[in-house]
Order: C-alpha cells, then structure tokens, then sequence
C-alpha cells in the first residue's frame, strides 16, 4: 500500500521559489569580478533565473543539455545555476585552477553547448576555443560597459542576453532523478571524471546538512561561502543559504587574506567555509595587522586536513568555533563533520582540540564501513586503520560516460582514504590510500605528521612522502615551508616533533623549500612532490 502523500518531486527551482517568496528581501551581496560590491536579493535572483532560463531556451537549450560555467563565486553565477537547471539543463561548473589541457578535456567530454564564464577567463578561452567545437556561444557575465573586444564565438554580455528575455516563464517539470549538476574531480592521476548530481540528491544533501550539527544555517546567519561553486558544489552552499533563508555573501574573485578579512567585517558575516590555505592566509593577515573577526561565530574547514594550530588559534585567539569537515566531490560533497556529541561535549584544552581534529561523523544519509583489503569490516575503536568506503542517496553510483564500476557489492563506494573510526563514531582521515606510507608492512599516516610538523612555530606548511628505502621499503620524508624570515633548524624541527609520535613514525630527514605544490582545489600534489624527490637519499 502506498502512503497518501503528496507527489512534490525534490527539484531544485523549489529552493530559490521557496526563498524568493519566504525571504524576498535578504540580501545577497557580492564582490564583483568588476570590482564595486553588489547587492541583490533572494526575489531578484529568482526573478533574473527565470528570465535566464526563457533566454536559454530560446538558443535551444533543453532538458539534458550541458551548460559550463567558469566563474568565482557571484550572484550571476549563483542565478547562472538556479536558471539552467530550471530548464531541466545541467550546470557544468569548471574548475579554472585545473590545467588548460584538462578544461579543454573535460568541457569537450561534457559536450558543453554555451560556456558563461567571468571576465578574468577571456584570455584563457581565447587561447582554447579552437579545440572546443561544441560551444556555440559564450556568454560573458558582465554588462554592455565591461564588454571587452572578443573573438569568442557569438559572444555576449550576460547583460544583454538576460535583457532579451522576461520573467514570465513556468520552471520546467521533470523527474526528481534528473540530472542537475555536473562536477569533475581534479583527478590526480589520470583524466578527471564527471560527477553528475541530480536535483534530487543536491535537494536531499542540503535538507540534511541544513541541520545544528553540520552547516545548519539559520534566517539570522550571513553566510559566506569562500569555497567556490566550481570546487564539489561549493559545498552546497547555493542550494543551503536559500532553503535556510540566510543572507549569503559571494566574496568573487579576491581570496587573499586582506581581502578575505575585509568581506567577513563589511558584510558582517557569521558562517563561513573554506580549505585550509584560505584560512592560512586570513590568520596571517590577522598577525600581520593585529586586527580582531567581530561577527565571525563559526568556520567551516575541509578539502584537505585542519592543522592542529589552526583550530587553535580561531578558537581560542578569536573566539570562533571551528568545525572540521570532510567530504568528496563523489558525495555532493559532504560527508561528515566534526561537532560535538554529548560523549565529548565535555571535553577541554588539549583532549578537546585532540576531538577536534577528527573529520567527525557522518549526517542522515551517509553510511560508512571501514573494510580491509579484503572486504572484511574492522573494528570502530579508534585505532585499526581501514578503507572507508560510504552509501547514500547523494553518493556517485559511476561517472559520467564512463563504464566503469566503482561501487562494491554491497553497493558502497571506496573513498580512496585509509581511516579509523571511534567508538563514538568519530572518522580520522589518517591518509589517502595512495599517499599512505608503508613501512616495514605498517602504516604510517602522512597527514598526522604533517598536522604535528605545522605546530611548529617556524613552519607554515608542511608536506610528508614516503622516499623508498631498502630495507622498510618507504620511509618519511618530510617538506617544509618555512615562515616568512624564518629558517628553522632541521633537527630543532624533528625534537619538537620526536616527543608526540612513536619512534618509528620519526621523518628519517627534513628538507626546507619555498614553495609546496598544490593542485587545483588547493590540496598538496603528492605527486609531484614525489617525482621531485624520486632520487632523493635518506641519511
Ligand atoms: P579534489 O581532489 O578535486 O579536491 P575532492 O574535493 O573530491 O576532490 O577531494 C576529496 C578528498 O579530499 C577526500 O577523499 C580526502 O582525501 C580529502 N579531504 C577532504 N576533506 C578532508 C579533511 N577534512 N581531512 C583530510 N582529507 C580531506
């Protein structure tokens, strides 16, 4: 027998609906690729998708179809998002960090049909529009002043082209199932793959990271996402804010510290999200200028491990809670996050920043295990490393035109990271399966020494590889970034670390460089550090 509720598929134009009429009037502020703040609301924004979305069909974009965006974090690339998949069309957001051969790559694998894109990536389309025959326009976001001459092909102020069209349009009806969204990892080894999100698994992760333990946004919250809606779906940002009723600030194009400190103060935001290196960049800034966060309350940390210092120092020199979060573009992109349980609610000083060091546990909607090599489930006690792999409603099931299979039998997803899980149901990254260092058939975890290294007071960032050894068959090395003017001592760097780890977890040698690779979503390229250092020779 089939309940007698009512049939209201998951679509994601409800969200901007719902927001434009229960909140019409909060501002959603940006700062403009142009330059001048802007400042707009849920009503308009819902308004100018709509007129976008009758634009689009007019060029003959239909359901299915893959529309590319390559933009920072702004209104119009927030109502680029809502106007595409009203049509029942796909948002490809493309990640402008990644190399110029993978974003010709995967724009001519989605078959993209219009690119939107900001006026800071003229240059670069230029220089690969010849090898992306499926584009039939670009649409520049910006108005008729800010035009720049272009040979792109059918090229048109975003502007204008909204112009030519009027709101008096109905969303298109669909399946739930649709596909919404479309998001390539930044694939450290080989092509990136499509994740291709639906409206209704975008819908049901925001519903449940809309909630007190996870992002759980409120209508008073100003909320500014500083992850980009081309880094795994700004991490729903987007589609959160608006269900919320949040006031939502999109800080574009400037992600330095100085610029960053001065979005949070002038918008007066309270909820904010971002990778570490952001982070790093605002603390530094805040050294540099001894200036104080007076309305930040919370901010989100992931993509990559939160340093210990780093929860440290917003929580007890600012004031401002840190959540540590993990997730994957794979999974929409959230999948757990570390707040407190009454278990460890009590928790203080060292043994409460120990907690927080946790990626945390999952919402309502991811299952995690934690298996063997051979499938077999480990024990959650906090200490037996294992591959996790995940299941839920807002998990890839396969990639975009690939055949691959990359669910297990019993339908969960390998993450690609090795991790221990706690009686509490706490998650530790501890590393990703290929980064893992093997010694001796033990494992060591590369980001726990990397966390330890960066507490240092002369590092500012810190990088361990395994470097192959004859006898344990990898050991550690590790790579250091030194802060500005500072040239710590190697061994003064191993004796702060020697006290905190097992002996034979110690780095075998320390290598001081200036700079650390990082890869398009701002992670360490493992692989590269790798290559560099493929003949180095440990004492
Ligand atoms: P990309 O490589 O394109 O950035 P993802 O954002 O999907 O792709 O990267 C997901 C991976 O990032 C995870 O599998 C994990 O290894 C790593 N990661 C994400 N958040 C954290 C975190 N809080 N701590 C440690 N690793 C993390």
């Amino acid at each position: 027998m089939l309940g007698l509720m009512q049939d209201w598929p998951l679509l994601i134009h409800r969200v901007i609906d719902y927001a434009g009429i229960q909140h019409p009037g909060r501002p959603v502020i940006s700062r403009s690729v142009e330059g001048p703040m802007h400042r707009t609301t849920y009503a308009e924004i819902r308004t100018r998708a709509l007129r976008l979305a009758k634009r689009l069909e007019r060029d003959g974009i239909r359901l299915g179809d893959r529309v590319a965006t390559l933009a920072w974090n702004t209104w119009r690339h927030l109502e680029a998002w809502y106007g595409i998949t009203g049509l029942g069309a796909i948002y490809h957001t493309v990640n402008p960090r990644l190399f110029e051969e993978q974003i010709a790559y995967i724009i001519r694998h989605a078959e993209d049909r219009i690119l939107l894109l900001d006026l800071s990536f003229v240059p670069l389309m230029e220089r690969l529009a010849d090898k992306l025959p499926s584009i039939e326009r670009y649409v520049i976001l910006t108005d008729a002043a800010h035009m720049p001459q272009t040979s792109l092909r059918n090229a048109v102020a975003y502007e204008e082209y909204l112009a030519e069209a009027d709101a008096d349009f109905a969303w298109a009806s669909f399946d739930e199932n649709t596909a919404a969204g479309l998001c390539y990892t930044s694939g450290t080894t080989g092509n990136p793959k499509g994740v291709l999100y639906s409206h209704r698994s975008n819908v049901l992760h925001a519903m449940a990271n809309n909630s007190p333990d996870y992002i759980g946004l409120a209508s008073r919250d100003v909320a500014m996402p500083v992850v980009p809606l081309f880094h795994a779906n700004s991490w729903s940002f987007a589609f959160l804010a608006p269900m919320a009723g949040a006031t939502l600030v999109l800080p574009g194009a400037k992600l330095d510290g100085a610029s960053v400190y001065d979005i949070l103060e002038t918008t007066g935001v309270t909820v904010t999200a971002a990778v570490p290196t952001v982070w790093l960049g605002l603390l530094q800034h805040l050294d540099a200028t001894g200036s104080r966060l007076s309305t930040l309350k919370r901010v989100i940390i992931g993509g990559s491990a939160c340093p210990r210092a780093m929860t440290e120092r917003f929580e007890r020199d600012y004031g401002v809670t840190v959540a540590h979060a993990w997730g994957m573009t794979e999974m929409s992109p959230i999948g757990s996050f570390c707040s407190l349980k009454p278990e460890v609610a009590g928790l203080e000083g060292e043994a409460r920043l120990d907690l927080k060091m946790k990626q945390g546990f999952p919402p309502f909607g991811v299952e995690f295990r934690l298996t063997d090599d051979a499938d077999r489930d480990l024990p959650w006690d906090g200490e037996t490393f294992g591959r996790l792999k995940v299941a839920g409603p807002a998990v890839a099931k396969a990639y975009f035109q690939d055949d691959s299979r990359i669910l297990d039998a019993r339908g969960f997803f390998d993450t690609g990271d090795i991790a221990t899980i706690d009686p509490n149901g706490y998650m530790t990254v501890t590393d990703r399966s290929k980064d893992v260092i093997k010694s001796g058939g033990e494992w060591i975890s590369s980001i726990e020494l990397e966390n330890l290294a960066i507490g240092h007071p002369d590092v500012a960032e810190a990088a361990v590889i395994g470097i192959a050894h004859p006898k344990w068959d990898e050991r550690p090395l590790l790579v250091v970034v030194p802060k500005a003017g500072r040239t710590p001592d190697k061994a003064d760097i191993l004796e702060f670390m020697r006290p905190r780890i097992a002996k034979w977890w110690m780095p075998d040698d320390v290598v001081l460089v200036t700079e650390i690779p990082h890869t398009a979503t701002g992670k360490i390229q493992k692989t590269a550090l790798r290559e560099r250092f493929r003949d180095y020779r440990l004492p």
